[in-house]
């Protein structure tokens, strides 16, 4: 069961690696990554597997576990009375997590792109490089005050394009996490 040469979500999901490293920073990732692998581990374990201060395995465990990301059972050690905590990983959490970030960051694409849809269009002079709103255009004839051009209508048709676009990239990375959330 102990195999640090095997490979775990936090080396093979950049997404899971980045949101783990975005909870630990840089120095806790290997007592993740250890914890993968062997899937459950009293924190003495791991501190003893990794060479490091239990209350360093502690404090990073308990910022994970603030995220409810890992789980814990806790027996007294009978002889110095203290207690010892089994942690163990929760990936579905982790991809649950990173689904929820993922719909949120939807949601504002569609707000956007509902304000894009709405927005009123203004006019502008290609050569001098000038916006106006509609109505500012209407009171000048849509000629350019500065150099008496045409001005053409402003469309934000590049803009839904992209929203569009961001849109259906985001809707197939959900579908991938949903598909590991079932795989768990
Ligand atoms: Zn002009």
């Amino acid at each position: 069961m102990k195999d640090a040469t095997k490979q775990t979500i936090l080396e093979t999901d950049p997404e899971v690696f980045g949101l783990v490293k975005s909870i630990i920073g840089n120095e806790g990732l290997h007592i993740i990554h250890h914890l993968l692998t062997v899937d459950k581990a009293d924190e003495f374990e791991i501190a003893k597997s990794l060479k490091e201060d239990v209350n360093f395995v502690r404090s990073v465990m308990y910022k994970m576990y603030t995220h409810k990301l890992v789980s814990y059972t806790r027996r007294r050690d009978a002889e110095k009375g203290w207690y010892i905590y089994t942690w163990k990983l929760l990936p579905d959490r982790i991809y649950d997590r990173i689904l929820n970030i993922k719909q949120k960051n939807m949601d504002r694409l569609y707000c956007q792109l509902e304000g894009e849809k709405n927005k009123e269009q203004g006019f502008h002079c290609k050569k001098c490089a000038i916006d106006l709103e509609f109505q500012k255009a209407l009171e000048l004839s849509f000629t350019c005050f500065a150099c008496g051009g045409m001005l053409e209508p402003l469309n934000n048709n590049e803009t839904i394009k992209k929203i569009d676009k961001d849109i259906d990239v985001l809707n197939n990375e959900i579908g991938l996490i949903r598909s590991k959330l079932n795989a768990q």
